[in-house]
């Protein structure tokens, strides 16, 4: 097992890369415990299997280290890393058994049979593939070899980490929910690394401790559930993750005080911000917004009712401005006024959060 530490890792696909924009991994810097359950979440494209081929050695970075345990490993060969990588479609031997195929990591490292034995049953057990471990690997349908896959990645007990990049992709809805509480389970037993690809939030949030917000080729955030919900510090987190996303309004900053509209607005990090910029943004999420009797003035719009709770649209002249109400509060009809919760409202300059800029 080892602690995992990107530094200033970049990398290009191109021979001569000259800009930014040829670059598909901006400049990375994380420090990944030993034994944490990691996400790395972001859209499609913006450089997460590039990160984690780059971990594992499939990749050779243009610029920067990767270290293990504080030994530069950015050059070892993929073998000499020790580490398990399940890809997002099966990468499985269709020819051999499922037992094989699972026995066939531990068979290479040369782990005694009767070792093998108890690791196979058990992670067949595990996947629910006890009963085929028989079958050749060739006459099962697409879930059942992802699961093998899945299997060959999680059968080695000497592994630094273990990474999936976005493993359920070809599962049926109700086993990919089984198969994530699985994995879940399995990291609280065994404690070993994992990194979790995935651009699904759902997936990112009930998986991991920590997750790692991608974009574009960079890390925006690096943080809790918690953390990216309550202080999302680019707007990439505040809309990608919460259904609906952050809010996201025009606003000046005079005087360590920010306005939208003209009215003035509490905030939490207004009076850090220094510079001129215009195309500043004030971010509110939902859930932080209520009505109140004095505020910011709107027209409530429409009213969607999502069981639980409401999700109310307003209008702040041509501004949408979304908040969510608990089940059994008052909605207003017509005109209104919104507070924004001070803790939870920040101002953004070029997407970052002011005062947390990288
Ligand atoms: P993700 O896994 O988040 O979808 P990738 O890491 O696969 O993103 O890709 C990041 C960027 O690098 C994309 O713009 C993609 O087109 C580019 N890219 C990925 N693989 C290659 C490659 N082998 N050659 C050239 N460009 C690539
Ligand atoms: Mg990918």
């Amino acid at each position: 097992m080892a602690k995992i530490t990107l530094r200033n890792l970049r990398h290009s696909y191109y021979a001569n890369p000259k800009s930014d924009d040829d670059f598909a991994l901006k400049k990375v810097n994380l420090d990944w415990q030993d034994g944490g359950a990691y996400a790395l979440l972001g859209p499609s494209g913006c450089g997460k299997t590039t990160l984690l081929n780059l971990i594992s050695g499939l990749l050779v970075p243009s610029e920067g280290e990767i270290l293990f345990d504080g030994a530069d490993v950015s050059r070892l060969s993929p073998e000499k890393r020790n580490i398990a990588q399940v890809f997002q479609f099966p990468v499985i031997y269709d020819t051999m058994t499922v037992y094989d195929n699972l026995a066939f990591p531990l068979r290479n490292r040369g782990v005694p049979e009767p070792e093998i034995d108890r690791r196979v049953r058990e992670i067949g057990e595990m996947l629910d593939l006890t009963k085929t471990l028989k079958n050749r690997a060739a006459n099962l349908t697409a879930d059942g070899k992802q699961k093998i896959s899945l299997g060959r990645g999680l059968v080695r007990s000497d592994v630094n980490v273990i990474m999936f990049d976005e493993p359920l992709t070809v599962i049926d809805p109700h086993l990919k929910w089984q198969l994530r509480s699985k994995l879940k389970e399995l990291h609280q037993r065994i404690r070993r690394t994992m990194i979790y690809v995935t651009h699904d939030q759902t997936e990112a949030l009930t998986f991991a401790d920590q997750v790692v917000v991608m974009n574009n080729g960079q890390v925006v955030q690096s943080g809790t559930p918690i953390e990216l919900f309550e202080k999302p510090r680019h707007t990439f987190v505040g809309h990608f993750i919460g259904s609906p996303g952050m809010n996201l309004l025009p606003v000046e900053v005079k005087g360590g005080k920010a306005f939208f509209a003209g009215h003035e607005v509490a905030t939490g990090n207004a009076g850090q911000y220094k510079g001129k910029d215009s195309g500043l943004e004030l971010g509110v999420r939902p859930e932080f917004v209520s009505f109140a009797t004095s505020g910011i003035p709107v027209e409530v719009t429409k009213v969607a009712d999502a069981g639980r709770f409401r999700i109310v649209e307003t209008r702040a002249g041509d501004r949408l401005i979304k908040l969510i109400v608990p089940e059994g509060a008052d909605v207003p009809q017509g005109s209104a006024h919104l507070a924004f919760d001070r803790d939870h409202t920040q101002v953004y300059a070029g997407g970052w959060m002011v005062g947390a800029e990288p």
